[in-house]
């Protein structure tokens, strides 16, 4: 059995470093201040999806929404051996919450993949931290949805059994595929990008780097001949905008979100008081009685 596997991966700010410049006035992210990575738990996506290849055969793609910067991810995801990839771009998708995220993601979906078996999403991601966008894309898809997947334990006869994992216990779920999974960081570790695969896909680009890569391609003189020698090569990081692809823009970006994130702080938790207790009753109980009084209790 060869398998479609659709992987959705965001390109996040590194949270860890969010600054004052995080937030424009508009309340959207200002994506350009601070660090990119790959969402973590994209990265188990990915390793799931690679090791289904490996056990089954079959095609991996990569979609991601986000600004030409993102097309970074999409490299990354060719280094750690996903088939083809593509870059869902358009000023008009800026903004987008989850219902317009995953409205546009899922005419991605349709476009370049309609005929998939498997569409793998992280849990969450670190920013947005709304873990919507995978169980709207199933909804939108019309197939089943199985969240927390931390394992498949068997894959046949159009039915594929995955066990969930979650606070305080795990289930085993069956489904018919097209089904969408979404993955958690316990389900596998991701391999590394190969060398290899990095040393050749390092200049793989975007329409957006093509002029960029100009400088490294000396040898050609112009855009169009670069970016046919990078398609013939398997270089090439297609784009999609809006116009390619089957949605009304009345439900795309800002304009098609009715979620609008106000505001962002940088919330950094430090250790307070330390006070330390005995193990008798009559200690625990003054332990009990500060929580209730702190409404920390009762
Ligand atoms: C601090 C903050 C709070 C927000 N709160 C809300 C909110 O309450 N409601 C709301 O609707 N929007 C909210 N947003 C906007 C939301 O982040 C974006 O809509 C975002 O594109 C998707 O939501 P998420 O980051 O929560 O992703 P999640 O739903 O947590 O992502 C789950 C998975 O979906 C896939 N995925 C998500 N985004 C993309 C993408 N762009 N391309 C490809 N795959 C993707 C990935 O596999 C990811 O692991 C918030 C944004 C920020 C920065």
């Amino acid at each position: 059995m060869e398998l479609k596997i659709v992987v959705l991966v965001k390109q996040v700010p590194d949270t860890k470093n969010i600054t004052g410049e995080a937030m424009k006035e508009d309340g959207t992210v200002n994506r350009i201040a601070l660090p990119a990575i790959y969402n973590p738990e994209d990265l188990n996506a990915l390793e799931m999806a690679l090791q289904l290849k490996d056990r089954y055969g079959g095609e991996v793609t990569v979609l991601t929404m986000g600004p030409p910067k993102a097309a970074q991810v999409l490299r990354e995801s060719l280094y750690r051996g996903a088939d083809q990839v593509a870059l869902i771009t358009d000023r008009r998708f800026a903004g987008a919450d989850t219902l317009a995220t995953s409205y546009t993601l899922t005419a991605a979906i349709r476009k370049i993949v309609p005929d998939f078996d498997l569409v793998l999403c992280g849990r969450q991601a670190i920013d947005g931290d709304t873990a919507q966008v995978g169980p709207q894309t199933a909804e939108k898809l019309g197939v089943p949805q199985i969240t927390y997947a931390a394992r498949i334990d068997s894959l046949e006869n159009g039915k594929i059994t995955v066990r969930r994992e979650f606070d305080g216990g795990h289930e085993l779920v069956r489904a018919r595929y097209p089904v969408l999974l979404t993955v958690v960081e316990t389900a596998n570790e991701p391999r590394p990008p190969k060398a290899k695969k990095m040393m050749a896909l390092k200049n793989a680009a975007s329409e957006f780097e093509l002029i960029d890569r100009l400088k490294k391609y000396p040898e050609f003189t112009d855009i169009d001949t670069l970016r046919n020698y990078l398609k013939q090569k398997g270089f090439y990081i297609p784009i999609v905008t809006a116009d390619e692809l089957d949605i009304d823009m009345d439900r795309i970006g800002l304009g098609g979100s009715p979620t609008k994130v106000k505001k962002i702080n940088s919330v950094v938790l430090s250790g307070g008081e330390l006070k330390l207790f005995e193990t008798t009753n009559e200690s625990v109980r003054s332990l009990i009685n500060e929580l209730v009084e702190d409404y920390i209790l009762g």
